[in-house]
């Protein structure tokens, strides 16, 4: 096993990533580029994997390593130690998939009492020294012997209030401040952990390197691969470089600089830039920094932008992006320092961006010839199109015409719109979402430990950080609508209250669970709950939806009960509508009351009568269904529903039923216990309720085909596809086409070219895959319905699956993925038997899925793999469902 490379070895590109991780992957990319990066080397993620399995190190690395290190000392012309001309380190993690924040790194590695004159001596400047002393010694305190952060902070803030305001910046604090301060932290350190500091300067770097590699099994990298569905990777890596510093004076800083913006793709060099700072206090959020260019600055501090204050360093950092966009084909997050006017370049990476800018990105780039159609397809999201349909408020101005103003503004980190109550933490964000409430978390800054909690909030906002901090980057990721920076939130996390800065005198405070609404796009935060509004769309996505429909084999239906959702459905692209459940359009209460009617009625002719009631109603909807989608395919699902679940439940609807039907209210109780079950899931429903309820499936088919004829007479053609649900045996589909047949023909006497009907099975029970076969000589099409083949599969109820399914995923982790999401491997080796079965009897068999499971991507490929014709996706899934399907064509077709 190859232990380390240094950071100018050209490797082959897979293995780089695999063995390095891809910050390494893209250091040794830029150095391959020309472009300037500090030199060191990586440990490979085989190192860290060996470590983590004996907790040793491998035989050899200490001498590798040392020999390294002597490379490095040559190189530069200083020495590890040195008391003259001490190298510093950096040591970082960098795992094979990006998990920003997640796991630890380190800073100014080999900086002791002997080495700190060296340091002051190099830069001229005690103050800087003794500055990156101290943090090396919250890092190494937090990070290596685990003692919290903030009690680090605490004295950080105790120091500040003792020299004048707990409020005053790092960059204020004075030599004789970082002098105590660096006493103070030892001292800490000695007493929390009962060691002190370690003085060896290969001490500090072998515990780092450990603490490192262990931080991939550290709580939160655990949290966020799990949410990030982050499974199977190999650990992280390990890069030691030589340090080089922003906070050495005027002259230098640290920044990142987006290659475009990422919050709505537009074409400009977009980014923040911190003076005289380290990295991490940009990333960290905890100072605002400043934009990097003057066109992005807030009026009045663009002279502060580095494009102004800098401008030979801005050009370098402008000119060095541009090269890293070009080269990767994509828009780039580049993290940077200027060391005394000098640019490097710590990190690029693909960046991370909101659904709008990854969709304008992409187009983009196939207009300016970077990209082929099918690259650019490729490199948006399908999950994150769902975060297009966002809510947004009301314009300002309409806002503003109603009195209403916002309480603060920060910067628009994540787009969209939420209202919520308020939380201070994400334990309590998760507690209160569980318990069915709408939550914003409003924290000073976010930190990965928040992780759990903004994935559940509706809105985060930070009274600290700017558009490149910690809550930034994750909220984006996570689609989550949040403001950062905003300063007139005064967050008091201890009292649980936040103080408007400028509101009214004697306003009260804010406290946990009081209303607020932020506007992630506008930066806009408002006391109390706002009506929202529904999403607006993006111009390129039309394009890229062309190009996705295009490039996919698959036709995309969508799920749709009502005209309504029908006409919308038409609106994202469907080719017709995949599954219409029958059994929700009962849920009117005059329409649910004819249903009960005509379950509890003991005569023949009443039954008959409020049977013809809904037949009428259903007849309504669909004739707007098949207008809506005028000649698309519409595949209507007789009524699929525990028939227990239809039924009265209070005494007052009992009676009025008792009056309906003339019969006493004991008798419509006998009536209904009838019909209860102790396991209605797998009990009276589907098909087998059709073909024992008299007239019930009769009155759903007559209401289609005459709800078809009333549109063909008209001129509308009428593609019809009745689905039978709960299929078990192949009997059952033999009498209801029989039954369909009978009814066409007294409704279709003549042949009608606009009109056809066809008739499906679902396959939703494992005998039916069984039958496959025998089930493809009577039905025209099948539709797998994944959430009752997942139940029926696993055996575990659906509905109830929740009660152990996430301790089988988080605490015990015994399955990897939620199957009634993603399908299972088991339930696709039911539908290949099916398939195989179905297309031996009848080549060329029409299938395809409904159900959850057709809006997830990974599921969309399943299907691919399994040549399926069709899949049908829940709404709001279906753009989403028209790219999954094309990315899947081209990775089969282009085997990648
Ligand atoms: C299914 O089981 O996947 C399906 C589409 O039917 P329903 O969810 O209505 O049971
Ligand atoms: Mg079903």
């Amino acid at each position: 096993m190859t232990l380390l490379y240094p950071l100018d070895t050209a490797l082959e590109p897979a293995l780089r990533v695999r063995l390095l991780g891809t910050k390494a992957a893209g250091l040794q990319e830029m150095i391959s580029l020309g472009i300037p990066v500090p030199p060191g080397f990586t440990l490979t993620t085989e190192v860290g994997a060996a470590l983590r399995e004996t907790g040793e190190w491998p035989d050899g690395l200490r001498e590798e390593v040392d020999q390294a290190i002597t490379n490095l000392e040559t190189r530069l012309g200083q020495g590890f130690g040195s008391p003259s001309s001490p190298l510093l380190l950096s040591v970082r993690s960098g795992a094979p998939v990006s998990m920003p924040g997640m796991m630890d790194s380190l800073l100014n590695i080999g900086l002791n009492d002997e080495t700190l004159p060296g340091l002051t001596a190099h830069h001229g400047n005690e103050r800087f020294a003794l500055d990156a002393y101290r943090r090396l010694l919250h890092m190494y305190g937090t990070v290596v012997r685990g003692i919290p952060s903030d009690r680090f902070r605490f004295r950080l803030n105790d120091l500040k209030s003792g020299r004048g305001s707990p409020r005053m910046s790092d960059a204020e604090l004075d030599a004789d401040a970082m002098r105590t301060l660096v006493a103070e932290y030892r001292s800490l350190i000695e007493e929390a952990s009962e060691e002190p500091f370690p003085q060896d300067v290969r001490v500090q770097l072998w515990d780092s390197v450990r603490s490192v590699f262990l931080s991939w099994d550290n709580a939160r990298a655990i949290r966020y691969r799990r949410i990030q569905g982050i499974h199977g990777a190999v650990g992280t890596a390990c890069t030691i470089q030589a340090m080089v510093f922003g906070n050495t004076g005027a002259r230098s800083g640290s920044g990142v600089a987006f290659t475009r913006n990422p919050s709505n793709g537009d074409r400009e060099l977009y980014g923040e830039y911190l003076p005289n700072a380290q990295g991490e206090d940009v990333v960290a959020g905890l100072r605002t920094p400043v934009s990097l260019t003057v066109a992005g600055s807030t009026p009045g501090k663009d002279s502060s932008s580095l494009e102004a204050s800098l401008p030979e360093a801005f050009g370098a950092v402008a000119g060095h992006c541009g090269a890293l966009e070009r080269h990767f084909g994509d828009m780039q997050d580049v993290e940077f320092t200027v060391e005394d006017g000098r640019v490097f370049i710590l990190q690029t990476r693909a960046a991370k961006r909101t659904a709008r800018a990854a969709v304008r990105v992409a187009v983009d780039m196939v207009h300016d010839g970077v990209l082929t159609k099918e690259q650019a397809l490729l490199r948006v999201d399908a999950r994150s199109l769902e975060q297009l349909l966002h809510a947004r408020l009301p314009s300002q101005s309409e806002l503003a015409a109603k009195g209403i103003t916002p309480a603060a503004v920060g910067l628009p980190a994540s787009p969209g719109a939420a209202s919520g109550r308020i939380v201070f933490d994400a334990h309590e964000a998760v507690r209160w979402v569980a318990e069915g409430q709408d939550v914003i978390l409003v924290r000073q800054e976010t930190s990965p430990e928040d992780i759990h909690g903004m994935k559940v909030a509706k809105g985060v906002v930070t009274a600290a950080g700017g558009m490149t901090s910690h809550a930034a980057v994750v909220a984006r990721g996570l689609g989550t609508c949040c403001v950062v920076g905003c300063g007139g939130l005064l967050v008091d996390v201890r009292a649980r209250t936040v103080r408007i800065e400028n509101a009214p005198a004697g306003a009260p405070d804010l406290r946990e669970g009081d209303m607020l609404t932020l506007d992630g796009s506008t930066g806009h935060v408002y006391t109390g709950a706002l009506d929202l509004v529904a999403a607006s769309t993006v111009e390129e996505l039309s394009e890229l939806m062309q190009w996705a429909d295009e490039a996919r084999r698959m036709r995309v239906y969508a799920e749709a009960d009502t005209p309504q959702t029908a006409r919308a459905a038409l609106s994202y692209g469907a080719e017709g509508v995949g599954l219409c459940r029958t059994e929700r359009m009962f849920f009117a209460p005059d329409r649910l009351f004819a249903m009960q009617c005509a379950l509890l009625s003991v005569e023949d002719e009443q039954r008959d009568h409020w049977l013809a009631e809904l037949e009428r109603a259903q007849r309504t909807d669909f004739v707007e269904i098949f207008e809506a989608m005028a000649g698309r395919p519409v595949t209507i699902r007789l009524l699929d529903r525990a028939l227990q679940e239809l039924l009265p439940t209070h005494e007052g609807t009992l009676s009025s039923i008792a009056d309906a039907l003339d019969l006493e209210v004991q008798e419509v109780r006998s009536a209904a216990k009838h019909y209860l079950e102790t396991n209605p899931a797998f009990g009276h429903r589907g098909i087998r309720a059709g073909l024992t309820v008299p007239g019930l499936y009769d009155m759903q088919l007559r209401a289609m085909l005459l709800a078809a004829s009333e549109c063909t007479d008209r001129g509308t053609a009428v593609e019809l596809e009745v689905l039978i649900p709960m299929v078990a045996f192949t009997s059952e589909v033999v009498t209801l086409r029989a039954t369909v047949e009978r009814l066409r023909e007294e409704l279709f006497p003549e042949p009608t070219p606009s009109f056809s009907c066809k008739v499906g099975t679902m396959i939703e029970l494992p005998r039916a895959c069984l039958i496959g076969d025998e089930l493809a000589e009577h039905a025209d099409f099948f539709s797998f319905g994944g959430n009752d083949l997942t139940q029926t599969v696993l055996g575990a109820s659906r509905d109830d699956a929740k009660r152990f399914l996430p301790a089988y995923r988080n605490e015990l982790g015994l399955l990897t993925g939620d199957p009634f999401t993603i399908l299972d491997e088991r339930v696709l080796e039911m539908m290949r038997i099916a398939l195989e079965r179905g297309r031996s009897r009848r080549p060329g068999l029409i299938a395809g899925l409904c159900g959850d499971q057709g809006g997830s991507p990974e599921s969309i490929a399943a299907c691919e793999e399994l040549r399926l014709d069709f899949i049908s996706a829940p709404l709001p899934l279906l753009p989403g469902a028209r790219l999954a399907a094309a990315q899947a064509t081209i990775r089969r077709e282009s085997g990648c």
